[in-house]
């Protein structure tokens, strides 16, 4: 229960209601409107007029109030606006009532909704005060009409047969009237509470997880970082005697070491790239600054050319000329692009096409790179940006692969306040796309957070 009054949710609550409020303004004026000038029912019409009009004032004072405290959202202070909303509405419904057949209104049963609010947005005792208080109004109300204290609007045409003189009536719509809303607040509330104690308890096991998550990533940091450094040794071992500054080697001993040699870089590739991805995890700093995306994309294509060469893969780009600079890291945001193009290009076979577009959308740009290749299994598009997750097809064709690259594009675009996607061409290949935000305030939000 405390956690959901210190959740910034209750702002949005708050929010909530006052959004709520401009429905039931709009409705109250538009009832008046019919039920005085198409059902010329006889109502006190400009007494009503005047309470929308209060409560249109009402309303756009508790919105600059919700917004003034929407950035630093004390609990109780949010907590203090929703009750007070909620009485205050108790109060105006009560009013609006008085004015129009009191008891005889069939709008007295709006009270029902309020206690349905309450009990969701508040806790329990507060819930049967607010019924308490529902019960007082209204039943002061037609208790004080029937004794002709104060007056009572009769709504002629409609329900004009003075009921609420009867006494009987009156005390016995009043029973029902008050069970009825402590019920409603008993049942709404258990299921509320019932539904708090469950969104605690997946809190409680997402903080687990996400503490859990936060060791697994150190201590992967950890060892990644130690495996790298003995391949290093390994690698510039096994470069000495390929080298043959250690002496000649022959054939069959050149052909092991050669061997020896590519599996070791394979696997410093691997250990860099998860070093590299959890680190990003664990720190998620980024040194953001203005740069030329136009000079990133063209050293991420002259990167790949040679690649693409290879394999006689037709690689061409158009970028739109006023793509000019944007804000983000230029170091992953190339290496990102360069990742794309050579997925594109390993994923394509010899002779195909690999082209990137990127496109200026006023507060973003977008890239996009499509290629004639084997495409993305249909069921597999989202999952392709999980760690480790390869694509059946493309472990057919590739067997050497981390499953990182992807992972690690998505959260340098994500960091950056972008988006990362694939789809599949109609005509075959793929098409990757990613935004990037061109300004910095969005980016620098995101780019800040910690994980
Ligand atoms: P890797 O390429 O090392 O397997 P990535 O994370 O870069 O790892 O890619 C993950 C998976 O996404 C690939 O294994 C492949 O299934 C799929 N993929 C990525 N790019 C393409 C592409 N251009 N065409 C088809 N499939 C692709």
């Amino acid at each position: 229960m405390e956690n959901l009054l210190q959740s910034t949710s209750l702002v949005q609550r708050a929010y909530w209601l006052v959004k709520l409020r401009w429905v039931a303004i709009a409705t109250l004026g538009i009832a008046t409107f019919v039920a005085g000038n198409v059902m010329r029912v006889s109502l006190p019409v400009s007494a009503l007029y005047i309470i929308t009009s209060v409560l249109l004032v009402y309303n756009f004072i508790l919105l600059r109030y919700c917004t003034r405290h929407a950035q630093e959202p004390s609990p109780h202070t949010i907590g203090r606006i929703i009750t007070f909303q909620i009485s205050a509405d108790l109060f105006i419904l009560a009013t609006i009532l008085h004015f129009s057949g009191g008891i005889e209104n069939p709008f007295s049963f709006f009270f029902v909704f309020h206690m349905i609010i309450v009990s969701i947005l508040r806790p329990k005792v507060q819930s049967y005060v607010q019924a308490a208080l529902a019960v007082l109004l209204f039943g002061g109300l037609v208790l004080l009409e029937s004794w002709r204290i104060i007056p009572h609007y009769e709504l002629t045409n409609f329900a004009g047969h003075g009921l609420y003189k009867d006494s009987t009536f009156v005390l016995g719509m009043l029973f029902v009237f008050a069970i009825t809303l402590f019920l409603v607040v008993y049942m709404t509330t258990s299921i509320s509470e019932q539904l708090r104690k469950q969104q605690e308890s997946f809190e409680q096991a997402n903080k687990l997880l996400r503490e859990k998550d936060q060791v697994k990533n150190e201590y992967v940091l950890r060892l990644t970082h130690d495996i790298r450094g003995h391949l290093a040794a390994i690698e510039s071992c096994i470069d000495i005697v390929d080298d043959e500054i250690v002496g000649p080697l022959n054939p069959k001993q050149k052909d092991l070491i050669d061997r020896a040699y590519h599996r070791t870089t394979k696997c410093t590739a691997f250990v860099t790239a998860l070093l590299k991805l959890t680190r990003m995890k664990l720190t998620g700093r980024l040194e953001m600054g203005f740069f030329s995306l136009k000079n990133a994309v063209l050293d991420a294509v002259t990167a790949v050319q040679v690649k693409a060469k290879e394999k006689s893969i037709d690689l061409s780009y158009e970028l739109a000329p006023s793509i000019d600079e944007v804000y983000g890291e230029e170091v992953l945001i190339e290496e990102t692009i360069t990742n794309l193009l050579l997925n594109a290009v390993k994923y394509t076979p010899c002779g195909g096409k690999v082209r990137m577009e990127v496109k200026d959308q006023a507060e973003s740009v977008l890239l996009q790179i499509s290629d004639t290749g084997i495409g993305v299994p249909q069921e597999d598009l989202v999952r392709i940006f999980e760690e480790f997750y390869r694509a059946p097809n493309a472990r057919a064709i590739e067997r050497d692969g981390t499953g990182l690259g992807l992972s690690f594009a998505k959260q340098v675009v994500e960091r950056h306040g972008g988006k990362i996607w694939a789809l599949n061409n109609p005509a075959g290949g793929s098409t990757f796309s990613l935004t990037i935000p061109k300004q910095a305030n969005k980016a620098e939000q995101v780019g800040d957070q910690k994980v």
